[in-house]
């Protein structure tokens, strides 16, 4: 679980430009979200050996009488909910606003970890005006530059320091034999559905493993002598009963629960398919490097023919085509039609996930792979491929011993990939392959 860190203030104070600096190139996820003017935006940052997520809280546009304070202060509350370390944001060039005041005050009431941050401060005489913000009763201030990057190390450095102790709350996630299932996908696909319905249908021990501030709960399904933890149900459970502010967050919280996970259910409306944020998604979940299976669900509301299984597939795999190992699941979890293939499928996908090949059949394959299509060659050069071994997994990684690293290629890349995925099992986990170079 990676900390989050939120930065609040007014407009224009220079939000987006500290965020940015912050995760530096990282992507970025956007979400769009009816009711907030602007898109809420998470990021992944890493300072001094710790990992967190940022996460601008967007600039708001002021619109008629009020509405833009109201804003602000709901701005900082959502923040305040999911944050472990808020970073206030002021303006020294616009000096103390009323906003300021009200947003500080709320912050003060939180009690949670707070750091106010003066920014625009590009000379001695800002320095000098930054002290006029210590009225806000936060305490200590930092005075940055987002811009141009002063102070934005200590900065970081207060940030690193207020984090919560790294692990906290992981215990139940240690046991290496367990299967742990984040369930993804967009409001009403079937999350809470699907996840009752396995839950009851195997006749399982349930147990909630209430946890944090934040109150991930945890859903253990036992079947056939595997343990499944199907991670962070709360957000799923929660949605009917009040559309509360904590809601507007279900994109932060799937990132959570993915980069928990071992495999990720992305689930999808069989009546809508695969969407934008589905594909961000599950860009996130492969570069996190989680096993992944779309799955269909609603597939009863669905016309079908013989045909429609593939066809469907294939539409998904097209979409998803930057993970092409994806495994796709049809099913209704209203009607549990199709339901019993599931869990052996996550099963599947998590033993493919944890899967090491030994170094002789890697090799053999590989070996193979080169014979049979020599890698090209370029300028006369000729890419050398010496020694394959796969010392890591979860997800697998697999290094290759080469002359050069520049001399291979995207496509030739792909063309080894796809050999060793037809002679070893990974559907649904990604490889992630390290170059070596050697003369
Ligand atoms: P947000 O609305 O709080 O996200 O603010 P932005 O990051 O969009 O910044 C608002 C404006 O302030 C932009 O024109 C930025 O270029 C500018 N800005 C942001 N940080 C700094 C800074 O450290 N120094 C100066 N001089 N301008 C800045
Ligand atoms: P969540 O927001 O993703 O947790 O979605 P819910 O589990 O609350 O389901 C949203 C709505 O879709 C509810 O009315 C469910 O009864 C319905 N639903 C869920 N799964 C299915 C399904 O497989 N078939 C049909 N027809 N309806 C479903």
């Amino acid at each position: 679980m990676k900390p989050i860190v939120a930065i609040v203030g007014r407009p224009n104070v220079g939000k987006s430009t500290l965020f940015n600096r912050l995760i530096g190139e990282r992507r970025a996820i956007i979400e769009d979200q009816p009711g907030i003017t602007r898109d809420r935006i998470y990021g992944d940052a890493q300072w001094a050996g710790r990992r967190f997520t940022v996460v601008d809280t967007g600039g708001l546009q002021s619109g008629p009488e009020g509405e833009l304070e109201e804003a602000v202060v709901r701005q900082a509350e959502l923040a305040i909910r999911e944050a472990d370390v808020v970073v206030f944001l002021v303006d020294v060039r616009q000096g103390v606003q009323p906003d300021d005041h009200e947003v500080a005050q709320r912050l003060r009431r939180a009690r949670k970890p707070v750091i106010l941050a003066v920014n625009k401060v590009e000379n001695l005489k800002h320095e000098d005006a930054a002290g006029e913000f210590y009225e806000l009763g936060l305490g200590d201030l930092v005075t940055i530059s987002a811009l141009h990057g002063t102070g934005t190390g200590d900065l970081l450095d207060r940030v690193v320091r207020l984090l919560p102790p790294p692990g906290a709350g992981e215990e139940a996630e240690e046991d290496p034999s367990l299967i742990k299932v984040a369930v993804v996908g967009r409001p009403n696909v079937g999350k809470s559905t699907l996840v009752n319905a396995l839950a009851g249908e195997e006749r399982v021990i349930v147990s909630e493993v209430a946890g944090t501030t934040r109150d991930p709960i945890d859903v253990l399904v036992e079947r056939d002598g595997d343990r499944f933890l199907f991670i962070d149900t709360a957000g799923m459970r929660r949605r009917s009963k009040v559309e509360a502010p904590v809601e507007r967050y279900s994109v932060l919280r799937s990132l959570r629960a993915i980069d928990r996970s071992d495999v990720v259910l992305l689930l999808v409306d069989a009546r809508e398919g695969v969407t934008d944020q589905d594909q961000k998604i599950a860009d996130y979940t492969r570069e996190q490097g989680k096993g992944a299976i779309v799955v269909v669900n609603k597939w009863d509301l669905v016309e079908k023919t013989d045909r429609t299984m593939q066809e469907y597939t294939d539409s998904v795999r097209y979409q998803l085509r930057f993970m092409d190992y994806v495994e796709v699941a049809f099913l209704s979890a209203l009607t549990r039609a199709r339901l019993p293939k599931l869990l052996p499928q996550i099963r599947m996908v998590w033993e493919n996930h944890g899967r090491r090949v030994p170094t002789g059949p890697l090799n053999e394959c590989i070996r193979e792979a080169v014979l049979l299509t020599p890698p090209p060659s370029e300028k006369g050069r000729q890419l050398k491929i010496y020694y394959a071994t796969q010392p890591r997994t979860r997800p697998p990684g697999i290094v290759l011993f080469l002359n050069d690293r520049e001399l291979m290629h995207f496509s030739y890349a792909r063309y080894l990939e796809n050999r060793v995925r037809a002679a070893f099992d990974f559907r649904g986990t990604p490889i992630r392959w390290y170059y070596r170079e050697r003369e």
